[in-house]
């Protein structure tokens, strides 16, 4: 498993696909030639219940 899975997610600049795993962005490459760019942290999509009092 690479070391970024499950820590961030990729999208994908061609058609907004989004991406959890790094196989993943690969077999997108590779199917379409769609160049996966865009990431961004887990973390930060996650909704934190003490930030919604
Ligand atoms: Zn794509």
């Amino acid at each position: 498993m690479h070391p970024d899975d499950l820590k961030a997610i990729w999208i994908c600049h061609e058609c907004k696909m989004k991406f959890v795993f790094h196989s993943d962005i690969e077999d997108h490459n590779d199917s379409t030639g769609h160049k996966v760019t865009e990431k961004k942290m887990l973390i930060t999509m996650i909704p934190s219940a003490e930030t919604l009092t």
